[in-house]
């Protein structure tokens, strides 16, 4: 575990810092409070800190205050090495941020002991932040696939149709639906359907460019966001897509199935979230309606009727008033 050690005494930095090496820290040390600061704020920052409280410049108690206004998600335990007894600068200190204070000179076993806790700290942490971002990995993939889930599509959806005007780029949606896909459940099992899902995956996947985002939406209907991508080059995209799930049969129990897909594609107008996919789901069922394995693009929206005047005004013609 990597442990800062910042002493502006260099004797006493040099002792800190050759009994933390025995103690099997890997440790880096600083002169000054400064120095400290850019440590921790830094790159590969330590997880310990031993800190002297009086320093030139910028003392540990500035450093512990400005660490602890980072407000981070796995903050550095902060040990202060004090030679101040005093209740009130203890207090100080600990308000200011630190985790705990060494009175100097130190004892080399409390200092160990000390440090034991803030190692046990720091792991537990690191668990508990791991966990929390397993936790948001699932609550945003989906479990069968391993692509994004309808929650985090959606929100892909939503970022990039921010992100889109601002960077005069357009942006195309497809919604795809695997054709008759109840009869392969029914045929094959549940499992076979699951087998077949995976496998239109992993070949939709390869007909999609690293910034277009894939998400599977409900059962067998997935969404695909293309971000920079207009109407023609959508429909290429969509129709390579298609292509590539039915190109070549799927191994299914022993048996060899084609299976096809539909797919409705809509190009943001400026619209809501909920008129594209709109527009794209009516695409989607009119593919359907047509035979199945195709796709629609959704033509342009109409244009929105002007605001009729309700009053009974007569509108003064341009330059009367
Ligand atoms: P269409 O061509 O009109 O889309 O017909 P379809 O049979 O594909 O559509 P329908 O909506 O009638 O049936 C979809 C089926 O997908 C029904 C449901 O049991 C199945 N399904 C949904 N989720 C899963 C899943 O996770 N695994 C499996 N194996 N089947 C699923
Ligand atoms: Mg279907
Ligand atoms: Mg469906």
């Amino acid at each position: 575990m990597r442990a800062l050690v910042a002493d502006d005494d260099a004797a006493s930095r040099l002792l800190l810092q050759k009994v933390l090496t025995k103690w099997g820290y890997d440790v880096v040390v600083a002169s000054g409070g400064e120095e400290a600061w850019k440590i921790l704020t830094g790159d590969n920052a330590p997880d310990l800190a031993v800190l002297d409280w009086m320093m030139p410049e910028l003392d540990g108690v500035e450093v512990c205050r400005r660490v602890r206004a980072l407000d981070l998600s796995s903050p550095p335990y902060l040990i202060l090495l004090t030679s101040r007894g005093d209740k009130h600068d203890i207090a100080t200190g600990l308000e200011a941020g630190a985790a705990d204070y060494v009175q100097k000179p130190f004892d080399h076993d409390e200092l160990r002991a000390r440090l034991l806790v803030g190692r046990r700290f720091a792991e537990l942490n690191r668990k508990l932040l791991d966990t929390q971002r397993e936790l948001r990995r699932q609550a945003l993939t989906d479990p069968l696939t391993h692509i994004m889930n309808r929650r985090a599509i959606l929100m892909r959806l939503g970022e990039e149709l921010a992100r889109a005007p601002r960077q005069g780029l357009p942006l195309s949606v497809g919604v795809l639906d695997i054709d008759h896909f109840k009869a392969v459940n029914d045929q094959y099992g549940h499992a076979g359907g699951d087998f077949v899902l995976q496998s239109c995956v992993d070949r939709a996947l390869k007909a999609l460019r690293p910034y277009d985002a894939l998400g599977r939406i409900g059962g067998e209907e997935f969404l695909i966001v293309m971000p920079g991508v207009g109407p023609r080059d959508a429909e290429i995209v969509l129709e390579r897509l298609r292509k590539i799930v039915s190109a070549t049969p799927m191994p299914v129990q022993g048996q060899e199935i084609t299976v096809t897909v539909s797919i409705g594609g809509a190009v943001s107008e400026g619209e809501s979230m909920d008129e594209l996919l709109h527009r794209a789901d009516d695409s989607l069922y009119r593919a359907k309606d047509a035979g199945r394995d195709q796709i629609i693009m959704a033509p342009r929206p109409a244009p929105q009727a002007p605001v009729l005047a309700t009053t009974t005004e007569t509108a003064s013609p341009p330059g009367c008033n």
